[in-house]
């Protein structure tokens, strides 16, 4: 059993894991802290930073997610680019690369 670094809660992460595969297609072991299933759904909801780091698939690089994307989706948004949302939210690859493949394709 852990203990929730946000809410205090005492919760096993196998239960944790399932909560939060309900809400979210990336993968919970990602998290660097230690978050019950109800905390790690909130952390992405709001676009907790410093909690959830992904390694990028082209580069290598380790990246904060929720920064990256309450940066560039705000902007996506506003110049309602569907397919870059649709990539960034569903992407193992870092801003940079992804603007990168972008450009090329
Ligand atoms: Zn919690
Ligand atoms: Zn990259």
């Amino acid at each position: 059993m852990q203990k929730c670094e946000s809410c205090g809660k005492i919760f096993s992460e196998e239960e944790a894991e399932r909560e939060f595969a309900d809400e979210y297609i990336m993968p919970y072991s990602n998290f660097q802290k230690k978050l019950c299933g109800k905390c790690a759904v909130n952390a992405m909801d709001n676009y907790e930073k410093g909690v959830y780091f992904m390694s990028c698939e082209n580069c290598g690089e380790l990246f904060d997610l929720n920064e990256e994307d309450e940066e560039c989706l705000g902007s996506l948004l506003e110049k309602e680019d569907y397919d870059l949302i649709n990539l960034c939210t569903t992407r193992s690859i870092c801003l940079n690369c992804l603007f990168l493949c972008r450009k090329n394709s």
